[in-house]
């Protein structure tokens, strides 16, 4: 059953059984005031007229039609005075007890109520009985137009208890119809308003409230699916362009165009070397984003000099300075190794793209909170509009000599910006063409290293 049925259901019942009571309560009552008068009536004539002999002459003038009176001598002979077809049957009144109700006698052709009430005298004994016909037609008159009333009144407010119940709960089928709503994809749908202090109010506030995380993290699912179909997109993209070299030097030497198996080895070699190169790229870049960091107190110095050093090896005809501004020791709460990897990157990107007679420079300093950490180059800097999108994943320079073989995957600056940031600091470049670049990393200081997570 509909809570609206339900709500109705218990409204009706509950006021019929109140309508109940009170028609049995107003007809006890009234009950209760006849027959008083109807007792007042006995006692008054058994005090009055019954005492007259003359009714009991051979043609009395009688008493009352609705009475009946059986009068017994001291000699036990009995008198019924107006007792004819119908007569009370007076075995159980007890005399000078207070007046019963009693049935007519077996075989009376109206089987009517009496009252009835009997004295003794010193002329023997008096019963007189009143038919209670008539207060008895009063009382169930009485319960019969309160029936009525009642049920009148049970459907006038049957009617009034649905147009009030259907109120009361069109908010909730507002809140229903909204529900439905986004469950058909109306994500922006949202319940209505209503007062703050009203329990509807309340839960459509809440509800609200619940609608618009939801929403914001369906959202969000949604850009993260949008940003990992582009990734690997692009991935694709970019695997696709040597795949097709590879494929097409080996069709060429398949078809006889040239029998100059040194250069197409070559050719296959270069590009499967560019292939491993962004394959490795995309490991680093799936490492970096995806797996926890190896936390411990680390000297950045240490780092910055490590780096430097293994940067010398790979480079041996580059310059790479490293300066220490630092007040004091430069330590942050990092992974080495992913530290290490960034320094990598961005100083072999110093060397690759700012130019044969790039030097590049590692130089630590503190500031506030921070230790700073630049890597400069004084190379040929780059575009405005090329610095804005450098740490973009895929994104390179499109220049010839970048696409050609010292060009990389476009991945190096995004891995360096997540494993940055993985680390809770930020990354800036201060670039301008013929100027050179400075790439700018912060990272938390830690100031009390024995304290650190380990
Ligand atoms: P990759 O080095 O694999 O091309 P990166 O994400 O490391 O990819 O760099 C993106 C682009 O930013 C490079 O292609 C290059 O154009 C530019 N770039 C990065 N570092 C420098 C730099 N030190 N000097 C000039 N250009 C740079």
């Amino acid at each position: 059953m509909s809570l609206q049925t339900w709500l109705l259901v218990i409204l009706i019942s509950l006021s019929a059984i109140g309508l109940a009571l009170t028609a049995g309560a107003v007809s006890w009552v009234m009950r209760g005031v006849l027959y008083d008068r109807v007792d007042a009536d006995l006692v008054a004539s058994v005090e009055g007229w019954t005492q007259d002999p003359d009714i009991y002459v051979d043609e009395p003038q009688g008493p009352p039609s609705e009475y009946a009176v059986l009068q017994i001598t001291p000699y036990g002979q009995q008198f019924w005075l107006n007792a004819g077809d119908s007569r009370p049957n007076l075995s159980e009144v007890e005399i000078g007890e207070a007046p019963i109700n009693v049935d007519s006698l077996p075989g009376s052709q109206h089987d009517v109520e009496w009252r009835a009430y009997g004295v003794g005298t010193n002329q023997g004994v008096t019963i007189v009985a009143k038919s209670l016909e008539r207060e008895n037609m009063m009382i169930t008159g009485l319960l019969a137009a309160q029936g009525v009333i009642s049920v009148m009144l049970l459907v006038i407010m049957g009617v009034a208890g649905r147009l009030f119940i259907n109120a009361a709960l069109r908010p909730l089928k507002e809140v229903e119809s909204t529900a439905r709503a986004i469950a058909d994809g109306d994500l922006d749908r949202r319940v209505p308003q209503w007062s703050p202090d009203t329990e509807v109010g309340s839960l459509s506030a809440a509800l609200n409230k619940m609608l618009t995380q939801l929403q914001g993290s369906i959202e969000s699912s949604r850009n993260k699916e949008n940003q990992m179909r582009r990734f690997i997109g692009d991935a694709s993209h970019e695997l696709r362009t040597p795949l097709t070299s590879v494929r097409g030097y080996t069709e060429l030497y398949r078809s006889g165009a040239t029998q100059d198996i040194d250069r197409v080895l070559d050719k296959i070699d270069e590009e499967s070397g560019r292939m491993q190169l962004l394959v490795e790229d995309l490991l680093a870049l799936t490492r970096a984003e995806g797996s926890r960091l190896n936390l411990s107190p680390v000297d950045l110095f240490e780092v910055t000099v490590a780096a430097a050093s293994s940067a010398r090896a790979a480079y041996p005809e580059r310059v790479i300075r490293v300066g220490n501004n630092a007040s004091d020791v430069p330590i942050v709460n990092g992974d080495k190794d992913r530290l290490h990897q960034v320094l990598i990157n961005l100083i072999s990107n110093g060397v690759k793209h700012g130019g044969d007679d790039a030097e590049i420079t590692l130089e630590l300093s503190i500031v506030d909170q921070d230790v700073v950490l630049e890597v400069r180059d004084n190379g040929r800097g780059m575009e405005p509009e090329v610095a804005e999108h450098i740490f973009e994943r895929f994104y390179r320079e499109d220049t010839s000599r970048s696409r050609g073989q010292g060009g990389g995957s476009g991945l190096g600056l995004s891995i360096v910006k997540g494993l940055v940031e993985q680390h809770g600091g930020t990354i800036v470049v201060e670039t301008a063409p013929q100027e050179g670049s400075t790439f700018r990393i912060r990272l938390p200081r830690l100031i009390n290293p024995q304290a650190a997570s380990r």
